[in-house]
C-alpha cells in the first residue's frame, strides 16, 4: 500500500467512474449479454505478472461494463432503487481506506460510537419512540441487509420464547410459528429456515386487492387461534410498510395489538418505505410502531447510501445480546468488562464488521435533513406526475393506489370480448417491448392474478425529463402492440 501509488491509481479510478456516470445513458440499462459471456472468455488462471491499473481499467470498460445492469442509470425503474451519492461513495472510500474490523468497541471505538450516533440521529429523524433508543433499553445497529435483520430478530425471539418454557425446549422448537402476509418479502422465508423454523410453520396469510394488500387483523387472529388450538407456539410476526410487489403498508398499531395478546415478537420491515418516513407527510405509515419489538429499513434503497446498509432497532437490546453473544478469550478486554460499551459483534450474525456508519454519517452531514427530505420528495413528485399521466389514458389502469414513489399499472383492454388473461399477456408484452429497447428498465409483479408493471422512481440521477421519456415510450409501444394485437 504505497501512498503515492495509491494517490495516482485512486485518481484514475475516480476519473474512470466520473466518465462512467457522464456516459451512463449511452449503455443499455439492463445488460444484454448472454450467460457465460465472462466465464467462457476470461483466462482460467490469474495473470502471472502484475498488470498496470490503466490496462485493468481498459479491461473493465471493454469486458465488464457490457455485463453490468446500470442501477445508477436515470432510466432504471426496476425493483427498488439503489440510490448512490457522491457523499456515500466518499464515505465508502474512507471506511475502506481505514478498513477496521470493528467487532467490539476496543477494535475501533470510533466505528462503534459513530454507529450509535448515526442510529440515534435516524431514530429522531424517523420519530421512532424513545423505547428504541440507547437512552432507554433499546438501541440500533447496522446490518448489511434486511435478511440479516430477520435472522437476528428471529433468533432473539426464539431464544426469548424458549427461555420462558421450562421443559421440552427441543420439542417446542419444532412448534414455533412465524406469521406474515403473502406480500412479505421472501427473505423472511429464508431467514425462518436458517433459524430452524419448519417451512410448514411459516403462515403466509393471503391479502386481497380490495384491502390494498394489507394484512387483515381478523385473518391473523384466525390463523393464530387455529395454531394455538393445534398445540403450536406462535413466535414472530413480520409486518411490512412498503411491500416489494405493490408498496402496500400493513396497519402496524392494530396488528401489534394482536401480536401482544399472544406474546408474539413483532418486527416491522420497512426496507424501502422506511426511507420516506423521514418526511412528516409519510410518518403516519409508522403509527403504532411503539407496539413492535423491532424495526428495520434499508438506507441503501432510497437514502443516497450504497449497498448494504440496513438499519435495525430493537426495543430491548438484551434480546439480541442474550442470543447472539460470544465471549472468546482473545477478545476479552477491560472496556467490555466495564459494561460501559457496546460490542456490536453481539448484535449481528458475523463477528467481523465494516465501519458502515461512516458512509451514512457522510450522507447525513453532506445533505442535512432538508437535503434528504428534498431528495425523496422529488421522486414522489415524479411518481405522482407519472401516475397522473396514466390515469388520463383509458388504456391503462393504476392497479393499486400509489403510496410512495412506485407506480403499478397495467394495460386494460376496452373490447368486451377480452378477459383478464388477455390484459395480462398484453401488459407482459408491453414490459418486454419497453425493456427490449435498452432505453429503460422496469420489473413486474403479479397480484391476484393480475400482471402489473412496476415503475419504481428513485434513482439518484432520475429527473422529470426521464419520466416524461418513459411515458412517451409507454404510449408509443402500447400503440404498436394494440394496433397489431392478436394477443
Ligand atoms: N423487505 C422488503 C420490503 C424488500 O423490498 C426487500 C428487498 O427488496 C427486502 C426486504 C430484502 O432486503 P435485503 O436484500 O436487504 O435482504
Amino acid at each position: 500500500l504505497d501512498h503515492e501509488q495509491f494517490r495516482k491509481q485512486a485518481h484514475l479510478v475516480v476519473d474512470f467512474l466520473a466518465d462512467y456516470y457522464s456516459n451512463i445513458e449511452k449503455y443499455p440499462v439492463c445488460s444484454q449479454v448472454k450467460p457465460g459471456f465472462l466465464t467462457e472468455t476470461m483466462p482460467d488462471s490469474p495473470p502471472t505478472q502484475p498488470q498496470p491499473i490503466e490496462t485493468i481499467l481498459q479491461e473493465v470498460q471493454k469486458n465488464i461494463i457490457p455485463g453490468i445492469t446500470h442501477w445508477q442509470s436515470p432510466n432504471f425503474f426496476g425493483y427498488f432503487p439503489s440510490s448512490l451519492s457522491t457523499a456515500s461513495f466518499l464515505g465508502e472510500m474512507l471506511l475502506t481506506g481505514f478498513d477496521v474490523v470493528g467487532f467490539n468497541w476496543l477494535a475501533s471505538p470510533a466505528a462503534t460510537e459513530l454507529e450509535i450516533v448515526v442510529m440515534e440521529w435516524l431514530l429522531k429523524l424517523l420519530q421512532l419512540p424513545k423505547s428504541f433508543s440507547f437512552s432507554s433499553d433499546g438501541g440500533g445497529v447496522m446490518h448489511g441487509t434486511t435478511c440479516e435483520s430477520f435472522v437476528c430478530t428471529l433468533v432473539a425471539a426464539r431464544e426469548k420464547k424458549l427461555s420462558q418454557i421450562e421443559n421440552n425446549k427441543g420439542e417446542t422448537l419444532g412448534k414455533l410459528v412465524v406469521y406474515c402476509s403473502d406480500q412479505t418479502h421472501c427473505s423472511l422465508q429464508k431467514a425462518s429456515q436458517i433459524v430452524g423454523i419448519s417451512p410448514n410453520n411459516v403462515r403466509t396469510i393471503p391479502t386481497t386487492k380490495s384491502m390494498n394488500f394489507q394484512l387483515c387483523p381478523d385473518a391473523l387472529l384466525m390463523a393464530i387461534g387455529a395454531d394455538v388450538r393445534a398445540g403450536l407456539v406462535p413466535l414472530y410476526l413480520c409486518l411490512t410498510v412498503g411491500t416489494t410487489q405493490t408498496t402496500s403498508a400493513d396497519p402496524i398499531g392494530i396488528l401489534c395489538e394482536v401480536a401482544k395478546q399472544f406474546n408474539i415478537w413483532c418486527h416491522v420491515d420497512a426496507a424501502y418505505a422506511g426511507n420516506a418516513c423521514i418526511l412528516p407527510e409519510f410518518r403516519h405509515f409508522l403509527d403504532g410502531i411503539e407496539g413492535a419489538n423491532s424495526f428495520s429499513f434499508n438506507a441503501h434503497k432510497w437514502l443516497l447510501t450504497s449497498l448494504g446498509c440496513c438499519c435495525l432497532w430493537v426495543k430491548d437490546r438484551t434480546d439480541l445480546t442474550k442470543s447472539l453473544s460470544t465471549d472468546p478469550e482473545y477478545l476479552k478486554n477491560k472496556a467490555t468488562d466495564s459494561k460501559q460499551v457496546v460490542d456490536y459483534k453481539d448484535w449481528q450474525i458475523t463477528l467481523s464488521r465494516r465501519f458502515l456508519s461512516m458512509k451514512l454519517w457522510m450522507v447525513m452531514k453532506s445533505y442535512g435533513v432538508s437535503g434528504l427530505r428534498e431528495f425523496i420528495r422529488r421522486h414522489v413528485k415524479m411518481a405522482k406526475h407519472f401516475e397522473a399521466l396514466l390515469s388520463i389514458d383509458k388504456r391503462f389502469e393504476v392497479v393499486v393506489p400509489r403510496n410512495f414513489a412506485t407506480v403499478c399499472f397495467r394495460v386494460v383492454l376496452l373490447s368486451e370480448s377480452s378477459d383478464e388473461e388477455d390484459g395480462n399477456r398484453l401488459t407482459k408484452r408491453l414490459l418486454e417491448s419497453l425493456n427490449g429497447t435498452g432505453k429503460v428498465y422496469m420489473t413486474h409483479a403479479v397480484v391476484e392474478n393480475i400482471y402489473v408493471i412496476r415503475v419504481a422512481i428513485g434513482a439518484t440521477l432520475t429527473e422529470e425529463k426521464h419520466v416524461d421519456m418513459l411515458w412517451d415510450m409507454v404510449q408509443e409501444h402500447a400503440n404498436t402492440l394494440l394496433a397489431c394485437s392478436e394477443l
